[in-house]
């Protein structure tokens, strides 16, 4: 019969449009998660909503990349710089995104945030009805509505109060943290009751939703149940769905000549040498500076590895206008110049630190020859490096040192070394254990995880939350 339609709402579009004329733009598509694993859902019709990350405050423009848009099935919202400065950078990057991370503010920017807290409020609730509008523009009957992430708690409410037949869902990439934590938040009560106004909420791991639910029954007083909040005899459904990867991707770009080429060349490069791996966007949450104090500590304790170890770390700029950021870059190139300094000769360091990104092929290729890939995240909704590192290490059978704190921990704990990064003699002895780890061992422990990313995947995980929401709705009507 005909496909049901989609439509997926996130701040960002998965395209990056650059503007080459009056009416013209060129598209760049970003690979995404996200977007691999919607292409393979079967038996949908998917749209995407979004901002394009570009201010286009002319309607000419406007229309233009709307059109150009439309041929990779993407609905732009227009959000201006004032609104982007106090939605984006302010409400979502400066006050949920370190609060639902437990990270503090700097005590520099505590009061200043108090006090903006309102104006940014009211522009990120302007902002999600802005999205929720172009929605209304583009919805037929039965069409299913998904919307990603903590920019668009507020949707939810938007658009059931527009029409409360709409099928609505919302998913949390990052953690949900404790309601001891969450409370502290001046918009808590108006935040959780529209992201109830959904029909189904999913989190990455059963803790975030288990937080979730606490904070609807401590701070609105709501009935937690094991299907999710109950209000009124209605119930919000909520549950978690970990998402996956496209692992196929990965292991097809094993096979590819350019990236064979690449994987010898990086083995003859580091011969003789256990190769370490960090991959990680340069962000508070992954705990970079704790990663490579452990590694110092274990070069410390054991000299006789100093020549035959090197830790590659690629640190993905992020955010790179904001002082918070540029304070922490410095603060890692002040710790790995140190760190080269003490244990470095005349034709090798210890640490390959790198302040940019890597195209597919090489990081699939740097995956590949691995020995030890190390992700210290002090906090981290999911963590997909995790893992791409697992999905990339069929022949070699490395070993991953995985954060508690990262929600791999929840599927990839039973493969991998759990440690944390807190504690950088734990770490710094996990190193040890992991390069010294006998091949029996290796092996075990990729056997549980080999088969976990390769079946758990991004596509089944899409699947899966759409047909819960199905359900879930028609569950309701019965009801009523
Ligand atoms: N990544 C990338 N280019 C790089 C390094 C990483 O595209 O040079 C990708 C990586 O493959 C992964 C994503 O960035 O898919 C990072 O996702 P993760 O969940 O680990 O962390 P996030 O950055 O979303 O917090």
């Amino acid at each position: 019969g005909m496909k049901q339609r989609l439509l997926v709402v996130a701040n960002r579009l998965p395209v990056s449009a650059n503007r080459r004329g009056e009416d013209q733009w060129s598209l760049e598509i970003s690979a995404g998660g996200l977007v691999s694993a919607l292409l393979g859902v079967k038996d949908v019709d998917a749209k995407w909503i979004g901002w394009a990350g570009v201010n286009v405050p002319d309607e000419v423009g406007q229309r233009a990349l709307t059109r150009t848009l439309a041929e990779k099935r993407c609905i732009p919202v227009f959000l201006d710089e004032e609104i982007v400065h106090q939605y984006y950078n302010g409400y979502c990057n400066n006050i949920l995104w370190p609060l639902f991370h437990y990270l503090g503010l700097p005590q520099e920017d505590r009061l200043a945030t108090t006090r903006n807290f309102e104006s940014q409020f009211n522009a990120y609730k302007r902002a999600n009805q802005m999205f929720a509008d172009v929605v209304y523009q583009n919805y037929q009957e039965g069409d299913v509505i998904w919307c990603h992430d903590y920019h668009l708690m507020f949707m939810p409410k938007c658009l059931k109060d527009h029409d409360i037949n709409m099928k609505v869902g919302w998913f949390l990439h990052t953690p949900f943290p404790s309601s001891e934590i969450y409370r502290t938040l001046p918009s808590r009560s108006e935040l959780l009751r529209s992201v109830l106004c959904a029909d189904l909420v999913g989190f990455h791991t059963y803790d975030y939703a288990r937080h979730f639910v606490s904070a609807c029954t401590r701070i609105l007083g709501l009935e937690g149940t094991h299907e999710g909040v109950e209000d009124q005899g209605r119930l919000t459904r909520v549950a978690a769905f970990p998402i996956g990867i496209d692992s196929e991707r990965f292991k097809r770009a094993l096979e590819l000549t350019a990236v064979k080429r690449h994987i010898n060349e990086l083995t003859h490069r580091f011969a003789g040498r256990k190769v370490m791996l960090g991959v990680d966007r340069l962000d508070m949450i992954k705990g970079i500076p704790q990663k490579i104090l452990a590694f110092e500590k274990f070069l410390e304790e054991n000299p006789d590895w100093n020549d035959k170890v090197v830790l590659l770390q690629i640190a993905v700029p992020t955010r790179t206008d904001v002082p918070e950021y540029q304070k922490l870059t410095s603060q890692v190139h002040e710790i790995v110049g140190r760190i080269n300094g003490r244990f470095g000769t005349l034709t090798a360091v210890p640490i390959h630190h790198l302040d940019r990104s890597l195209d597919f092929h090489a990081l699939c290729a740097l995956y590949a020859v691995t020995d030890v890939a190390l992700v210290t995240s002090l906090r981290d909704g999911m963590n997909l490096v995790s893992y791409e590192y697992v999905a990339c290490q069929g022949s070699r059978k490395g070993v991953l040192i995985l954060s508690e704190f990262a929600g791999a921990a929840q599927s990839l704990g039973a493969g991998a070394i759990l440690v944390n990064p807190w504690n950088i003699t734990e770490v710094a002895d996990s190193i040890r254990h992991a390069l010294t780890m006998s091949s029996d061992e290796r092996e075990k422990r990729h056997r549980h995880n080999y088969p976990h990313v390769t079946t758990h995947t991004a596509q089944d995980w899409a699947e899966t939350f759409v047909c819960e929401l199905n359900e879930t709705v028609a569950e309701a009507q019965l009801r009523t």
